[in-house]
């Protein structure tokens, strides 16, 4: 049985007086109709935070990003270890703002999932292609190639095992403009598909998220797609109507 995912990215915002709003809201308006696990992905100084607000709800956290690296001099830099000292559960790895506006490729990318993995994170490793590569139709070898990265680098088969991927097209991110279910299900099919040639049963069991302007309105559609095993959610997640709503699909 997959895991469903409701997941909140809350890119560089917040403050400690509006997290502590959002999250009290939250953990009144969560309910236990949903099926999906929930995660919230904070600026990584808010963590303690986040952590005593959330330590005994069913809410989970992570980290936005991590150093592929021990710790050590890499000024600006946050270790995998430090995020244990807080209790994180999970990390998003490669986003498509940290490969754009940081310039990461598949190679950190690839050495940053490898490295979470190896300190018992589950690293959620984030896909996906540009408006031009869907109009060159490309996005399927894309999204291979960036799965191609990871796999790549590891030294097993279960290099999927204890790990979660987000399909987020990057037209689609930030722009209110989302995938349609089928634009979406046939990608998250081939993601899969390609998990399968590797291993079958860890691709069986793999949570594939979508992501890309996902809100209340369309997320019901989007998880009617066999594929798509929940969210991982930006601007609507800052939301806690909005966000409980998404997770209340999830049944
Ligand atoms: C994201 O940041 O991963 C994302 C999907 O953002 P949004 O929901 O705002 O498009």
């Amino acid at each position: 049985m997959r895991q469903f995912v409701v997941a909140g990215n809350w890119k560089m915002n917040g403050s400690l007086e509006a997290n502590a709003h959002l999250l009290e809201q939250l953990k009144s308006q969560l309910d236990n109709t949903t099926k999906a696990e929930i995660i919230v992905f904070p600026p990584t100084v808010y963590l303690a935070q986040i952590q005593q607000i959330c330590r005994d709800t069913g809410i989970k956290w992570g980290a936005q990003d991590a150093s592929p690296n021990r710790p050590g001099a890499y000024t600006g830099e946050i270790a995998v270890e430090m995020l244990e000292d807080f209790a994180c559960e999970y990390v998003l790895v490669g986003h498509s703002e940290r490969r754009t506006l940081y310039h990461e490729d598949d190679v950190m990318i690839a050495m940053k999932f490898a490295h979470a993995k190896r300190h018992g994170l589950t690293p959620i490793l984030c896909v996906g292609e540009t408006l031009h590569e869907r109009k060159q139709q490309v996005t399927e070898t894309i999204v291979k190639k960036q799965l191609d990265a990871i796999v790549n680098l590891a030294d097993s088969t279960d290099v999927f095992k204890h790990a979660m991927i987000a399909y987020e097209p990057i037209w689609a991110i930030g722009t209110g403009l989302t995938a349609s279910p089928e634009q979406a299900q046939s990608v998250h099919h081939a993601i899969r598909e390609h998990v399968a040639t590797i291993d079958k049963t860890i691709a069986e069991q793999l949570t594939l998220l979508y992501g890309g302007s996902v809100k209340a309105a369309n997320a019901a559609s989007l998880f009617a797609m066999p594929d798509i095993d929940g969210f991982l959610v930006g601007g609507a997640s800052l939301d806690a109507h909005q966000f409980v709503e998404i997770t209340q699909c999830i049944k």
